[in-house]
């Protein structure tokens, strides 16, 4: 069985909600925050907690107003239904907070999907509230991601599964060491070029589609003997 495995922000939503979210409410100081995410200096966790932080005390419902403005790719919900119709399972996993993955999704009516992120919560003080973030899916001994996508993947699928992953950034990085097809755009393709993986360019999910729908004809689609090798690994540990 084909599985396919999404990013959230900025591969099925058209922009990074997430980091758009926090220069908005916490300003300055987390573009200071991000640098050491970036840079490789701070764990997502760190990142995550620390940005939230630093957005201090808001109205919900000025969180919620400003999420709402955000799309999805265009080519989104129709590549949802073309792997609904090939029996294909889907999954995003986002390294960004549910609320908004949760609420973007519902304005798409594409709740119902399976997806995984960190948890927010909001600790009330007064008629505002404080962001903070729970990670119920980090990994006992990796503590570089906060929702812990390799885990995910590993647990979702089975030894004949060809699991395909498509992304943008940071947070895709571990997860397409497992993946035997490999979408990837932005910063992602120059971590696949140096890591020599084997990845498609797309920029939105028509480019994915049309990809996928070739590799379907194919009698017998490869599995990537590189990510093949990393997952028996995981599993030898586990
Ligand atoms: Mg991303």
């Amino acid at each position: 069985m084909v599985r396919v495995f999404c990013d959230f922000d900025g591969t099925v939503a058209a922009e990074d909600v997430g980091n758009r979210l926090f220069r908005h409410f916490a300003g300055p100081k987390a573009e200071e925050i991000v640098k050491g995410y970036l840079d490789g200096t701070k764990s997502a966790v760190e990142c995550l907690s620390q940005e939230c932080a630093a957005v201090g005390a808001v109205s919900v419902a000025s969180l919620e107003t400003f999420v709402d403005q955000f799309s999805l790719d265009p080519y989104f919900p129709g590549f949802v239904e073309f792997c609904r119709g090939r029996g294909m399972p889907i999954t995003i996993l986002s390294d960004g907070l549910d609320f908004y993955v949760g609420r973007l999704l519902r304005k798409y009516d594409l709740n119902d999907l399976p997806w995984f992120a960190n948890h927010a919560t909001f600790e009330k003080q007064g008629t505002l509230a404080r962001l903070v973030p729970e990670f119920p899916y980090a990994d006992s001994e990796c503590l570089q991601c906060g929702n812990c996508k390799r885990n995910h993947m590993l647990t979702m699928s089975g030894d004949d599964d060809i699991l395909v992953y498509v992304g943008d950034g940071i947070s895709d990085r571990c997860p397409v060491r497992y993946a035997d097809v490999v979408f990837a755009k932005r910063g992602l393709i120059k971590y696949c070029q140096s890591e020599n993986i084997t990845f498609y360019e797309f920029s939105t999910f028509l480019d994915v589609q049309q990809r996928v729908e070739k590799i379907l004809l194919q009698k017998r689609i490869r599995k990537r003997r590189e990510a093949e090798m990393a997952r028996r690994e995981v599993y030898l540990q586990g």
